[in-house]
């Protein structure tokens, strides 16, 4: 994928601010340090387009990115950090559950979770909410380079096993880091886009 503009073109806590739905929109989620800002500055090739987080945690936000004006990266609010507050930690719920169901320019939505990690309570409820929303349930696993290639398959059978996946290839290991299967994921992504 050639990168010819990747942009911050918004930031939103409501759909009132959304930007025009005349773009498809990719959207990610995940904990708060899975790496999901790292993800989309590796993919679109910038260091720091998504700010990648000293505070985790702190964003509340849903950002959309303009990617050569053709289509947007959504990156949704980050949830499960332990060191905020029960009504801070609340917060992200109805940001994301209102963006899911208002959006018709949304194609698809991703999980981002970390490969080294079983996923939590969270990114279960996250991952059912997405299929409920008849998403696919592509789910990135985040810092391949974290593990041996030998341990691969048994972290991907413990997402799998967790999440209740049936189609273990929907689960993709990623590193950011050391561009692990970046251009398999861009090749997914251009099918969904049709571009
Ligand atoms: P976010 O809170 O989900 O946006 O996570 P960040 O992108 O800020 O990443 C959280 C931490 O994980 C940072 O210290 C990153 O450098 C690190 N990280 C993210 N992706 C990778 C990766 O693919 N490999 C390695 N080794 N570290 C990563």
């Amino acid at each position: 994928m050639k990168i010819r503009k990747a942009q911050l073109e918004k930031i939103a806590v409501n759909k009132k601010q959304y930007p025009s739905p005349h773009l498809p929109e990719i959207a990610f989620a995940g904990r708060s340090n899975v790496g999901k800002s790292s993800f989309i500055n590796s993919m679109v090739n910038r260091k720091d387009l998504a700010r990648i987080s000293g505070k985790p945690g702190k964003t509340r936000t849903i950002n959309f990115y303009n990617i050569n004006d053709q289509f947007r990266f959504v990156d949704l609010p980050g949830y499960g950090y332990a060191k905020v507050s029960k009504a801070e930690k609340e917060k992200w719920g109805p940001i994301i559950e209102e963006y899911l169901s208002n959006r018709e320019n949304l194609i698809e939505v991703i999980l981002l979770v970390d490969m080294r990690h079983e996923p939590t309570e969270l990114d279960l409820m996250m991952y059912n909410w997405i299929k409920f929303f008849g998403y696919s349930g592509l789910v990135i696993a985040t810092k391949a380079d974290k593990i041996s290639k030998g341990k691969y398959q048994s972290n991907i059978n413990m997402i799998k096993n967790k999440l209740n996946i049936e189609d273990p290839e929907l689960i993709i290991p990623y590193s950011s880091a050391k561009n692990i299967n970046k251009d398999l994921v861009w090749k997914i992504l251009e099918d969904k886009l049709l571009i």
